[in-house]
């Protein structure tokens, strides 16, 4: 098995990178912004649409079984109603968190469409979704919104090609991002997200689910 992580330098994307290189009968590649330090990784910032060409040339005769879009910024986090939210604030998010993965994607379609049961994971969040909307975080909750409704309608596209696209959140995670007083370690989101891509498949393409398999309301 194939797999590639985007943001695979720290947090989640780390952990997940660590987990696909340990399995047997498996190549995991990562994907960080800062010079890669071996050949697992490649050099990709998904705000620059150049090194999606690249990263389509690195995979040009890859299999690709299964894609992790983890790489995501929270730059409005601490923000409220009353403070002033820059336009920049809301590119970045839009910039990392939806036209990131869409431009990921989009790029590794051909390198998914050679492997025999090819699957993307999006690395969404509890705070993306619309029915739970307890207020605050507006722009962090409005990219993953954004994320959850595009991994949902691509999952109809590209179910006639057998590519399965589900959307996950990995729990509130120790990581720079989650803070230190979060719920759970990045080894417990990682056990509990790669069990769940392992039942990601043409019957459950399309979910929108915790690290532990709880179903999140879109
Ligand atoms: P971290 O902040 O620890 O790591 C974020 C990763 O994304 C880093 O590898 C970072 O690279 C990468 N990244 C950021 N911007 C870009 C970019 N422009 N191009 C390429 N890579 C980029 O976050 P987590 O590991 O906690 O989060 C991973 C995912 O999980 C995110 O999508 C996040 O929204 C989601 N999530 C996390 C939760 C949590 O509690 N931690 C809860 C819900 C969802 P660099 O080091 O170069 O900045």
């Amino acid at each position: 098995m194939r797999v590639l992580i985007t943001g695979a330098n720290r947090g989640i994307g780390q952990g997940l990178l660590a987990h696909y290189a340990a399995q047997p009968e498996t190549v995991a590649f990562g994907t960080v912004r800062s010079t890669p330090a071996d050949d697992a990784l490649t050099q990709l910032d998904v705000t620059r649409p150049e090194g999606f060409t690249d990263l389509a040339a690195r995979f040009h005769d890859v299999a690709l079984d299964l894609l992790v879009c983890n790489a995501g910024v929270y730059p409005d986090k601490g923000m409220t109603l009353d403070t002033k939210i820059s336009p920049d604030i809301w590119s970045q998010a839009f910039s990392v968190n939806v036209t990131g993965v869409w431009m990921t994607i989009e790029a590794l379609l051909p390198a998914l469409q050679r492997a025999k049961t090819p699957r993307i994971a999006i690395i969404s969040s509890i705070m993306g979704s619309s029915e739970r909307a307890p207020g605050g975080s507006y722009v962090y909750r409005a990219s993953k919104a954004a994320v959850t409704n595009l991994g949902r309608n691509l999952a109809v596209d590209l179910a006639p090609k057998g590519i399965s696209v589900g959307m996950y959140h990995p729990g509130w995670v120790r990581t720079d991002m989650g803070g230190s007083s979060a719920d759970i370690s990045r080894d417990a989101s990682v056990a509990g997200l790669t069990a769940r891509f392992a039942a990601l498949g043409p019957e459950t393409s399309g979910v929108f689910e915790s690290y532990d398999g709880t179903p999140i309301p879109f």
